[in-house]
């Protein structure tokens, strides 16, 4: 294994991507490639397997479903005959929302195609999907259990997959999936190339990667457990009885500052979730509460109403931690600090993304003082105590909330170290870079969401 070197220089034309590959990446906007796709995409186009350390919007999507189209379009068919478009490549994610979200960008990336896409997870109704399995499908994305579910209706069949990619693979070993994964890979030939990503490389998935991965090449472009440096990460010590008014007068201080509206509060509870999002409506924020307990129609909705700016603040468990790709989210607050601290990497990994500036905000109470320490040390850096906002005291109260928020700019992200060092699409200028104002439309905030 080893870990590449990036050439800077690289463009996508280096790459040698089909002219329906090349289109759809223009249309994209995408100019030129991020260091994950950098680092990957030759190994991928190669037919070699890769172990990839990246964290959520880093664009590494992109790095696997590009090539992976570019392998297989050389059976692409615009044959009607279902036995012509037999699952070639599976992608497995551990969440509905980072499946939906991958499945979103790999049509974009495929429409100038003959490939078939198609997405299955849980929670809705199986009928739609087995009726797009059964008219074929080159690329699937699924969370393993409901594509087990269509496996064991037969509406699925891996016999022919020569692709395989474990998304987050870290995340579905947390969420107990491995006995789903070796079932499902045991119903793929070994004669295939397998894409391992992960934000962290523990222990556990360097074993998952010894079980199933062969000589493969490992690419890294984030530090392991390193924050994107363009987050801003403020403590505010509370106690718990107050932390309720502290998240509405951070958001209120935030408004009076002209920053957006938007942000994520994360609660490690479901009834604390809904019951925040309930207190935060009360208090004249229009909030929505996504968690487990939602039906995955609800999900879609709420995320919707965020999109469109029905809502203006998501208050979520880690369910929604993963999945989501909200490009160039302003503010992520902490309303606990999650009991795993590499959950408050991904949480945070929420705000910051592709060069932007965010603002990750935890509210910590006394008996979370030992889960900020692990926070520090797994990230090496003290993070900044102050006080809690007071909107009332004006902006001289709180110098933090001076700062507007804003794009980075593209000067900045020039200035960046190497890729191996730089999380983040950091050598890639935001699409609004220079940009300074605030708050902006909602609709340049969310990237990845869901065209409907
Ligand atoms: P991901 O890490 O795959 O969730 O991607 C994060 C975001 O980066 C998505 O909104 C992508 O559309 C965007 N993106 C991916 N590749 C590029 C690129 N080369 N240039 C600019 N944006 C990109």
């Amino acid at each position: 294994m080893s870990i590449q070197e990036t050439n800077p220089d690289l463009t996508f034309a280096d790459f040698g991507f089909a002219e329906p590959i090349t289109r759809a990446i223009t249309e994209q906007g995408y100019i030129k490639p991020t260091p994950i796709q950098a680092q990957s995409m030759p190994h991928v186009l190669q037919g070699s397997d890769v172990m990839g350390a990246a964290q959520t919007g880093t664009g590494k999507t992109a790095a696997f479903v590009l090539p992976i189209l570019q392998n297989i379009l050389p059976f692409a068919s615009n044959s009607a005959s279902p036995a012509r478009h037999p699952i070639r490549a599976l992608v497995l994610t551990p969440t509905r929302e980072l499946a939906d979200q991958v499945a979103d960008n790999a049509f974009k990336y495929a429409k100038f195609t003959d490939i078939r896409t198609a997405v299955v997870f849980g929670g809705v109704d199986m009928a739609p999907q087995t009726a797009q399995l059964r008219s074929g499908v080159e690329l699937l994305i699924a969370t393993p259990g409901r594509l087990l579910d269509h496996i064991t209706q037969k509406t699925a069949n891996l016999s022919q997959v020569q692709f395989l990619i474990l998304d987050e693979a870290d995340r579905m070993l947390d969420m107990g999936f491995l006995p789903d994964l070796q079932r499902i890979i045991s119903l793929i030939p070994a004669q295939r190339q397998t894409l391992l990503f992960s934000a962290t490389f523990s222990p556990e998935i360097k074993k998952l990667a010894q079980s199933y991965l062969r000589n493969p090449v490992t690419v890294e472009v984030a530090r392991n457990n390193a924050a994107a440096d363009t987050v801003r990460q403020i403590v505010h010590m509370v106690p718990s009885e107050r932390k309720k008014d502290a998240v509405v007068k951070v958001l209120n201080a935030r408004i009076q500052q002209g920053l957006s509206r938007q942000a994520i509060v994360f609660t490690n509870s479901r009834i604390g979730c809904s019951k925040l999002a309930s207190a935060l409506e009360r208090s004249g924020i229009k909030a929505g509460a996504i968690h487990g307990d939602k039906s995955q129609i609800e999900r879609m909705q709420i995320l919707d109403a965020f999109k469109k700016g029905v809502v203006d603040v998501l208050v979520a468990t880690d369910v929604a931690a993963r999945g989501l790709d909200i490009a160039d989210m302003p503010c992520v607050i902490n309303h606990e600090l999650p009991f795993n601290a590499e959950d408050y990497v991904h949480r945070i990994g929420r705000t910051g993304r592709a060069g932007a500036q965010g603002d990750a905000i935890a509210l910590v109470d006394s008996s979370e003082e030992k889960l900020l320490l692990d926070i520090e040390k797994l990230m090496n850096r003290k993070l900044t105590r102050m006080p809690v906002p007071d909107p009332a005291g004006g902006p001289a109260a709180d110098p933090f909330f001076y700062m507007p928020y804003q794009a980075k700019a593209a000067k900045d992200a020039k200035d960046t170290v190497s890729a191996t060092d730089s999380p983040a699409l950091s050598e890639v200028p935001p699409k609004n870079a220079g940009i300074k104002s605030a708050p902006r439309p909602v609709g340049a905030l969310l990237g990845g969401f869901k065209k409907k």
